[in-house]
């Protein structure tokens, strides 16, 4: 066997970031061994002394690893790490395996899993910034650094040649006898085989732990060996796919910013419904941490019109959500559809791992803003019991005929298509989209593309995590129907159909006699759609705070995607133009306008034909008049100061505009 015929990558933050041959090592190592003797290191072979940067450690892998391979490319950080991946390959005309040696050190580990409970949906003060153009962030290390080689793997943008490793450190050092308390979990966490598998899970074709034994190294040999040969017997099929992989997105060109917009939703997507087995994870239940202290606060919020996302980590928003599916699975209506705690812990949890964290506006928080915006809706009209349960209904409108068409099924089905209805958002919309002529445009023919696509995506994760749910025809259907409706692009078409109910109605003398099931079947699909579209721009009609942040943050994900179409030398696809930021005048007027054109409308005819909705309509005129105010003011204070001659300083107030709000 050849051994020299691989590639070797040595991922250590440890090491000096170089490539290092077998036979030019020991002249020009011995060189600098000689000049800086190192104490205390007996190690045999090439480096018997200590290079000043690479401990004894690291020293010793490159050793090992120089004693089977002919060379070594030794890169200390994740991004020279896969610069050099992509260096090696480029030439895929070549079936040479590359071995990517991952440092994992455990420690880091801890303190990983420790930031994964800390929240990651940018908070309501978070500040705009430019979206990078593509996913890569450069700090990718470790655990991180493995799923995401594992993953491009997958999706193909690497080859299947690449054989990443996982190479644990920190073990010997931490099961020295006498070692302090936290030893014992880091051996713990090798030890335990689920645990190792972990990394297997992850992509990893094989586990070892550092410092490498000679037979570890012999065995990457092997590894490399037989990916090798099964690949010669694949011949050059997957190689000629990869070279024509940039024409199979017609229209599609890698080399312009913001790829990933085009490519990597649809990969994916498509990834996971031709191979929903393929997809590995590692969910755990109890990955999510709530102080004792906050539950009463979440499970009280949740109740109330008040409640603003803004105020919650996402485990807390997670745990909110989680107490919102059991209220309405503990009607008896809906035993069939039970699933435990946990199981409903781990729907959540994938979900919410399908929202992308650098999208501003369209995350985890604004859909739990949605569910619980829609579970009030639906306590209010009475299709689910009052909250908290066993508690008296706070009812205060007369019973509405067409809402009595809700059944307990549909309640759940909102709820859950709530959860699901802006997965895998881009924080781009639909006409940015369509006229980037992109994949996911293409795949849809340019309608409804990001309500399309949230749709397939979550279904593959329905499927995966609730398959009675995603199996159900009735509930399918209704789900389907309810994320369709959330594409502002349809709003008016939604309005039109709203007033031939309202004159049905009134024409019927606000009663459903006499109607057939096929009719009563329709109106109850439209009116489960006029509420998922009504909480869905819920947010100009929460308490005027609460909106006021949504409003910045949402003229911040719209600002970001002005910077890209500027970027890309393009018109405008925002509604309104990109907003102009920093100003209480601007800000007002496009929330006004948005609630003239949209909200307003909605909400008067929604209340209409069911009068629980009332209360919604009132919050918009309130906060419609405060925004009036604002701006009145902020005129008069304009006009004072331009009279007096002084500079006109930059509003107190921290909201900037937003062209509209919703979706
Ligand atoms: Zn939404």
């Amino acid at each position: 066997m050849d051994h020299g015929a691989c590639n070797v990558i040595y991922l250590d933050k440890r090491a000096v970031d170089e490539h290092v041959r077998r036979n030019t090592l020991s002249e020009s190592w011995a060189v600098r061994n000689n000049s800086t003797p190192g104490p205390g290191n007996d190690s045999p072979g090439y480096f018997h002394s200590v290079r000043p940067k690479n401990p004894t450690e690291v020293l010793s892998n490159i050793e090992h690893i120089l004693s089977v391979f002919n060379e070594v490319h030794v890169c200390n950080t994740g991004a020279s790490c896969l610069t050099r991946l992509s260096d090696l390959n480029e030439n895929l005309a070549d079936l040479v395996p590359t071995i990517l040696l991952i440092d994992i050190p455990l420690n880091e580990e801890r303190r990983l899993k420790r930031l994964s409970r800390e929240p990651r949906t940018p908070s309501p003060n978070s500040m705009r910034r430019p979206l990078p153009d593509n996913c890569e962030p450069d700090d990718l290390y470790g655990m991180h650094l493995l799923q995401h080689v594992a993953s491009e793997i997958q999706q193909r943008s690497l080859s299947r040649m690449v054989l990443p490793i996982a190479m644990l450190s920190g073990v010997e050092e931490t099961e020295r006898p006498g070692a302090p308390a936290r030893t014992s979990s880091a051996s713990q966490l090798l030890n335990e085989g689920t645990r190792s598998l972990r990394y297997v899970d992850a992509g990893a074709v094989d586990v070892y732990t550092s410092p490498l034994t000679k037979g570890q190294v012999h065995s990457l040999a092997v590894h490399a060996y037989r990916t090798r040969k099964e690949a010669s017997k694949e011949d050059t099929n997957f190689l000629a796919a990869r070279r024509n992989r940039k024409v199979s997105w017609v229209g599609v060109d890698d080399t312009k910013p913001y790829a990933y917009l085009r490519e990597v939703m649809v990969s994916g997507l498509m990834g996971g419904i031709c191979n929903p087995d393929t997809i590995g994870d590692n969910i755990d239940p109890n990955d999510i941490e709530v102080q004792p202290e906050r539950i009463g606060v979440i499970a009280k919020m949740i109740g109330t019109w008040e409640f603003s996302a803004h105020d919650f980590t996402d485990d807390e928003l997670l745990y909110g959500a989680l107490l919102i599916l059991k209220h309405a699975l503990g009607m008896p209506e809906l035993e069939q559809w039970r699933m435990d705690t946990d199981e409903l812990t781990i729907l959540l949890l994938a979900s919410r791992t399908a929202y992308n964290e650098f999208v501003l506006y369209h995350n985890f928080r604004h859909v739990v803003d949605v569910l619980q915006a829609l579970f009030f809706f639906l306590v209010q009209i009475g299709t689910l019991p009052p909250y908290p349960a066993g508690s008296s209904s706070q009812r205060k409108s007369p019973p509405s005929a067409l809402a009595a068409l809700l059944k307990p099924f549909d309640a759940l089905t909102l709820l859950v298509s709530a959860v699901g209805h802006d997965v895998g958002h881009p924080g781009v919309n639909n006409a940015f989209l369509v006229a980037l002529n992109s994949p996911l445009a293409q795949l849809y023919n340019d309608r409804s593309v990001l309500e399309s696509f949230h749709c397939a995506a979550y279904s593959q994760i329905l499927r995966r995590y609730w398959p009675g749910a995603f199996s159900d025809t009735g509930m399918r259907k209704l789900m389907i129907n309810s994320i369709l409706a959330t594409d502002m692009g349809l709003h008016f078409k939604y309005m039109g159909d709203l007033g031939n109910l309202q004159s049905q109605l009134a024409h019927n003398n606000n009663t459903l006699d006499g109607w057939s099931p096929k009719v009563l079947e329709e109106y109850k699909e439209l009116l489960c759609g006029l509420l998922i579209k009504c909480a869905d721009i819920s947010n100009v009609a929460r308490k005027f705070d609460t909106a006021a942040n949504w409003a910045r943050i949402l003229t911040d994900e719209f600002s970001n995607q002005g910077d890209m179409e500027q970027e890309l030398e393009m018109p405008t696809c925002l509604f309104g133009g990109p907003p102009v930021l920093d100003s209480v005048i601007k800000m007002g007027e496009s929330q006004i306008g948005f609630m003239n054109i949209f909200a307003r409308p909605l909400f008067e005819a929604v209340s209409d034909v069911v009068p629980a909705m009332r209360f919604s309509l009132d919050e918009i005129l309130t906060n419609k008049s405060i925004w009036e105010r604002k701006i009145e003011l902020e005129r008069e204070n304009q006009t004072k100061l331009a009279a007096t001659g002084m500079l006109i300083p930059r509003p107190s107030y921290d909201t900037a505009p937003s062209p509209f709000s919703g979706s």
